[in-house]
Formats: structure tokens, sequence, C-alpha cells
């Protein structure tokens, strides 16, 4: 079998499984006072420690989640709540188009709770890359306290956003930054922002966990109130095997960097093979793990079922809850047609993988445009 769908989910690394597997045998809620629980606790803030180093950040700026989408919700909300409280409302998000969903719903709703709320999304330019630019003037242009979210690198097309540029533009007006660091973390430097958030399921932890990276100073109101874990800032039992398997992958992504040779071997040995493939965003610095392709006139759909009844393992970019492929909103705001669109195949790469992933990769997909590009063409 060949796996190339760590940008959805990262196998367990062995390190955070066997982390894990030493919590679950502690087995104390980290809140009690005995020995139990303060064995539990001492996991916790091992894990803090490591996924600070990760970020850059200091380990009381850690907050445990159940995931990103909560540490985006818990951002956002928090944030606004926090703004509001403090008499100075923010009345404007920017938001990339390209934002991941946990943002961009999350985002959208508050617009709707919230009157005398603007949501702009940041166009991105037909490389793949964020047009700060048009931020600038989308700045300059308006009034009002303001929030801007912009991921570190795309889920669907690796390529790395300008979020050190963002900072500026965000410290020069007075905003808020908010990144999504999910997809960088363990494949390059993390940036600091007022808000970042980290999955520890890409980067070879468990699912249903991570953290809110939640800069000293920065406006927060929790959201979710009850027993005051997380230094009040997020009720409700901590996730122990979780956090602490969480914490294991992430002292493991901070020593090595995704191996930047399978997907380059990837994309040269597909573009012998199969000269009209479009590589979206193959110009612009991008993940080294991460490729982004059309294979043409092949539908997406088609060509998972066929790759899969072969062994191998991709994506059609985002993983959706219903299992269904569909239209990217990322290749829309590139400008990609719908026609391209539709036939775009996403191969991640990740700890796991080697030259023999590659090799049954390349020679699947070459199988596959040879069976149905005939047919097409006939
Ligand atoms: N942000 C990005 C860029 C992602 O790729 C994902 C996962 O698909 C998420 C956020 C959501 O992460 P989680 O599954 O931890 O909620």
């Amino acid at each position: 079998m060949t796996y190339l769908d760590y940008n959805a989910t990262s196998p367990l690394c062995e390190a955070s499984k066997r982390a894990a597997e030493q919590a679950l045998a502690v087995g104390g809620n980290a809140s009690s006072v005995h020995r139990r629980g303060r064995a539990a606790r001492a996991l916790i803030e091992d894990a803090r420690e490591q996924v600070a180093a990760l970020a850059g950040a200091e380990p009381a700026e850690v907050v445990f989640t159940s995931g990103a989408t909560e540490a985006a919700a818990l951002a956002l909300w928090g944030a606004m709540e926090a703004a509001a409280d403090a008499g100075k409302r923010l009345t404007r998000l920017f938001v990339s188009a390209i934002e991941h969903p946990s943002i961009l719903a999350n985002a959208r709703r508050l617009t709707e709770r919230f009157a005398g709320l603007r949501l702009e999304l940041i166009p991105v330019r037909a490389d793949g890359v964020a047009d700060l630019d048009a931020l600038r003037t989308l700045l300059r242009e308006g009034k009002g306290r303001a929030l801007i979210a912009l991921m570190a690198a795309n889920n669907e097309t690796g390529v790395i956003q300008p979020v050190g540029e963002a900072a500026m533009l965000a410290a020069e007006a007075g905003a808020l930054l908010l990144c999504d660091a999910v997809q960088a973390a363990g494949r390059m430097p993390l940036p600091r922002a007022d808000y970042v958030t980290l999955s520890a399921h890409k980067m070879g932890g468990p699912q249903g966990a991570g953290a809110l990276i939640l800069k000293t100073g920065a406006p927060y109101v929790p959201v979710i109130a009850g027993g005051g874990q997380e230094r009040g800032l997020r009720a409700g039992t901590e996730n122990l095997p979780g956090i602490a398997g969480f914490g294991a992958a992430a002292a493991a992504a901070a020593g090595e960097t995704a191996d930047p040779r399978w997907r380059d071997r990837f994309e040269a040995d597909l573009k012998k093979n199969v000269p009209d493939v479009r590589i979206f965003g193959c110009d612009s610095p991008r993940l080294c793990n991460t490729s982004f392709f059309a294979l043409p006139k092949i539908a997406a759909e088609t060509a998972l079922m066929a790759l899969d009844l072969d062994g191998v393992m991709l994506s059609s970019g985002s993983a959706c809850s219903s299992g269904k492929v569909k239209r990217s909103h990322v290749l829309a705001a590139m400008g990609v047609s719908d026609d391209v669109a539709e036939c775009a195949l996403r191969a991640s790469f990740g700890w796991s993988s080697g030259e023999a992933d590659v090799e049954a990769a390349v020679t699947a997909i070459t199988n596959l445009v040879t069976r149905l590009g005939r047919r097409v063409a006939a």
C-alpha cells in the first residue's frame, strides 16, 4: 500500500505512539492532587514545552485543544469577545481566500453574530500566494480595528504564504494576526502571530489533539467555560494520551523537516511520463512534501478510485467530511478553470514515505493515464 495523503492525516509516528501508550497507562486526571494526577500533570507540562519549542513560543502561550478547528474557533470568537469587552470592537476581518474552512467558516459565523463586522477576502494570485498589495490597499481604504487571518502554508497547494509581511502590515495598521500553521508544522520554521493554530495529526501525532498558541497579551476571552483547565483558557479535562502523543510528535517534527527528495522525484518522473500534467503553485515557494496537480481530462473522483484499486492513496485536495470530491475553493481563488480544477489530485509525503512510494504512485498514475487517456481521446 502506498499512502501519500499526509496533509489529510499522518500515520502515527513511533515516538508519538509510545508516548500516548505510556500516558494511557498513567490514566490520571491532571487536576487531581494525588500522585496519579501529578504524573498526568507532568506529562502534559512536558508536552507543553515540546509544542512551545516547535512553535518558538513560551510554554505558557500553549493552550491545548481538540485540534486546529477548535483552536481557530477559540481564537476568532475569543478575540472578538475580548475586543468588544475592552470597548475596542473589531469591525473588519481580512481572511485570505484560500484559508481552511476552520478559519473561513468561523469568520462567516462571526459576521452573522456581530452586527457591524465585515468579512473581506484577501485575493490570491495565480501562483497561489496571497496578494498582500491588495491587503495593504484594503487596510488603507477603510477604517476600524481589524483582524487578519493568513495561513503559513496552504493544505492543498503547499504554497507558503508571506506571513512575515502580513505581520508587518498588521503592526502598521494596529490589527491582530491569526495564522493557521497546521501544514507548516514540522515542514518549515513556524511564524509568530497573535494567534497560531496547530494540529497533532498532521505531524505524526494522534487525531483529536491540537493547540492554540496565544501570544502573551493577545486579546482573548475563553468561550469554553467549565472546570478552569488550561489556566482557565480552555475548560475540559485534558486529553492526556492525545496531548502526550502531540508533544512527542512535536519534538520529533522539530528535529527533522520533511524530506524534499520524494516530492521532487515524484514530480520529475510524473512530468516525464505525463508531459501535459499541470502542477499548481510550482513557481512559488512550496512545502517540500506537497504536490497538487491535474491529469488532463481525468476527473479526480475517477482517478482516486482507480488509484485506490491499485493500492495508491492520494486525495483530491482537502479531505471533506462527506467523503465526496468537492470543487477546490483554493484553485478557484487562483483563477483555475472548473474543468481543470475537477481533475486536481494531491500527493503529500511524510515521515514514512520513500522511493518505493514514489515509484508505485508514478507507475499507477501513468497506467491510469494510458488507459483512460485513450478512452477520452477516442
Ligand atoms: N487547517 C488546515 C490547513 C488543515 O489542513 C486542517 C486539517 O485538515 C485543519 C486546519 C483542521 O485541523 P483539525 O483536524 O485538527 O481540526
